[in-house]
């Protein structure tokens, strides 16, 4: 009885302070930078198999809604890019939405409500996976790309970067790379890191291979110093907690970047 008094104590003292230590760095003056989205599926859960990364459509509206709300504004990686050399402007708070794996329901359900808001996005397609059941189909693809959504590489086989060699890595991004370009696709110039996984040697070799930008999974905002090749997403994946998850989430990738945990 005792113990389970002190554990209890414990943790009330723990929630306070995590609380009071959240308040205060909230308090403080938000970082420079802004956000990247990782989604993977905008779709209702199938009830023979529990998606763990689906966003229903009408929770995916309401995220939507609320950074529309905020005064967020869509950009793709190749504005980010374009306006680090100093080719463009960005909008005064933008945000990146992107969308990896290439699941058919980016298509037939991301895809227009994209079109109805007028908003950027970018997919990360496994170049092997393409044509496969639940995946895109390349006149899909091609469809999606031709229509202004941003397509990037999610390598050819979706196996995590560092469990290869440096040549079988080099393969992997460069195969997806070209097996897309040579389908008639627009130049793939970014590239999401098969389970969030890499290390220093595949940062030069993607510059090798003429990848301008990568994404990870580390949570935390972008800046022009953030490294091209490491940028922070915030991962949404399916909320059990609705619009306060996805509010609760936006703060993890700003506490991150105040902390300077994991940051690039
Ligand atoms: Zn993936």
């Amino acid at each position: 009885m005792r113990f389970i008094k002190i554990a209890l104590l414990v943790v009330v003292l723990g929630a306070i302070l995590l609380f009071a230590g959240i308040q205060y760095l909230l308090s403080q003056p938000a970082p420079e930078g802004f956000p990247i989205l990782e989604y993977h599926m905008v779709q209702e859960a199938n009830p023979d198999k529990a998606y763990e990364y689906n966003v229903p459509p009408a929770e995916f509206e309401a995220q939507l809604d609320y950074l529309e709300q905020q005064g967020y504004t869509t950009i793709s990686i190749r504005d980010y890019l374009r306006a680090k050399k100093g080719l463009q402007q960005l909008p005064d708070k933008p945000v990146i939405l992107t969308f990896d794996d290439g699941y058919e329901t980016n298509y037939t359900e991301l895809l227009p409500i994209l079109e109805k808001r007028g908003l950027k996005a970018t997919i990360f397609m496994v170049g092997n996976d393409i044509g496969k059941e639940n995946y895109m189909s390349w006149d899909q693809l091609k469809d999606i790309q031709h229509r202004g959504v941003e397509i990037g590489s999610h390598t050819a086989n979706h196996l995590p970067l560092t469990s290869m060699s440096l040549a079988e890595a080099r393969d992997e991004v460069k195969l997806s790379k070209l097996l897309m370009e040579w389908n008639g696709m627009d130049t793939i110039y970014t590239l999401s890191y098969p389970n969030g996984k890499y290390d220093k040697e595949l940062l030069d070799m993607l510059k090798e291979e003429e990848y301008l930008a990568a994404v990870t999974g580390d949570a935390g905002l972008n800046t022009f110093e953030t490294n091209p090749y490491l940028l922070q997403r915030i991962n949404i994946p399916h909320p059990l907690f609705g619009l306060t998850e996805f509010k609760w989430r936006l703060l993890k990738g700003r506490i991150m970047t105040q902390l300077g945990i994991n940051q690039h």
